[in-house]
């Protein structure tokens, strides 16, 4: 087995939350005042290490700081309790542009967004039941449990085929809007959080790089800031993703999502972050194996949709604010990352640039 320490791992990005900056320690050798280096990876990964026999963990809470005279000092974090674990479930979607086809941008570009879902447990049943009689509706000729609902597949479905009932564009649109209009119906209890970018290709980048940084950067922000958000209510968390490579093509594919995650464990904000709670490494399941795999898939294509219509100048025929106020963030033309509770993507406020007044023929 390798050992952990020489496991490739992505550095992570360079996220601090402002109640960091400025936060200092005071050397135990020499007495001098330093700041916390939040940027620079730990020198091994901080880790949840599993005791033998047991189902406890020990759970790294505390960092290492090089201080200019060369001691080593040892910082530990305060830690906060669990009151209870979120199962947070995850799906993405992607929008590939050409040259030219986005306002003002020369070159190709790509979008990329992933969604996170959670709801509270007084909810639960009553939504899934909610859920799994639109589909009912829609497929009438099976169990709602028996398939997953794909938004991008029923959109892109040919009329009343594989026993779905829908004739018409119309029709599509309709159940669309029906299903996100359940979202906003259960909100405050369903939890949503979404990130998203769009990179646009320079001239000394690869196509290949930029999609895999792009994936690398929206996957990190998702995790940082769900820890965040979860650890700030005093809860701890469990990631759930969609595999989207079927098993029996997995040669470590995905891969780069562990590494992404092992990378964060190296970051002092990680630490700080987790907070003496026990995070695991996200899990992959069955694409819609879990109803909210289905609301994560179904807010990411809405809020790609959103992208995609609104840099033609239109509206989405579904626009993501049906789906009620959630947690919304992206990355600015500066690399700088941006937040707001809102209803939907916030187009205007995270892509002025790609505003456009043109509206072309549909
Ligand atoms: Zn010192």
């Amino acid at each position: 087995m390798t050992k952990i320490h020489k496991q490739p791992y992505r550095l992570p990005p360079p996220l601090i939350p402002k109640e960091l900056l400025g936060m200092g320690y005071t050397c135990s050798s020499c007495s001098r005042q330093n700041q916390i280096d939040w940027i620079t990876p730990q020198p091994f990964p901080k880790q949840p290490i599993q005791h033998i026999g047991g189902n406890n963990h020990y759970v790294p809470a505390s960092i290492t700081q090089v201080c200019p005279c060369g001691h080593f000092n040892h910082i530990p974090f305060p830690t906060k309790a669990s009151e209870s674990t979120w199962g947070l479930f995850g799906d993405e979607a992607e929008r590939e542009f050409q040259e030219g086809e986005l306002p003002g941008v020369e070159s190709k570009a790509h979008f990329f967004t992933i969604s996170l879902a959670t709801i509270h447990r007084d909810s639960a049943l009553q939504f899934q039941q909610k859920l799994s009689d639109l589909k009912q509706a829609v497929r009438p000729d099976r169990a709602p449990s028996e398939w997953q609902l794909h938004m991008t597949n029923v959109w892109n479905l040919p009329p009343n085929t594989d026993g779905f009932a829908l004739a018409d564009k119309l029709e599509k649109v309709r159940f669309i809007r029906n299903v996100a209009s359940l979202l906003q119906k259960f909100r405050p209890d369903l939890f949503t959080i979404n990130v998203s970018s769009c990179r646009v290709l320079s001239e000394n980048d690869e196509w290949r790089k930029l999609v895999k940084t792009n994936k690398q950067e929206v996957f990190a922000t998702a995790l940082i800031t769900s820890l965040h958000l979860v650890r700030s209510n005093n809860k701890s968390l469990i990631w759930n993703f969609d595999h989207n490579v079927p098993p029996e093509k997995r040669n470590g594919s995905e891969g780069w999502a562990e590494e992404v995650f092992l990378g964060l464990q190296y970051s002092p904000v990680f630490t700080w972050l987790s907070a003496g709670s026990l995070v695991q490494s996200p899990r992959f399941h069955i694409p819609g194996s879990h109803y909210l795999l289905e609301v994560a898939d179904a807010l990411s294509f809405l809020v790609a949709r959103d992208f995609e219509q609104r840099t033609k100048g239109r509206l989405s025929d579904f626009p993501s604010s049906l789906t009620g106020v959630g947690h919304y963030q992206a990355f600015d033309e500066n690399g700088s990352l941006s937040f707001r509770w809102n209803n939907g993507l916030p187009f205007d406020k995270f892509y002025p640039r790609l505003l456009t007044t043109k509206r072309r023929s549909k």
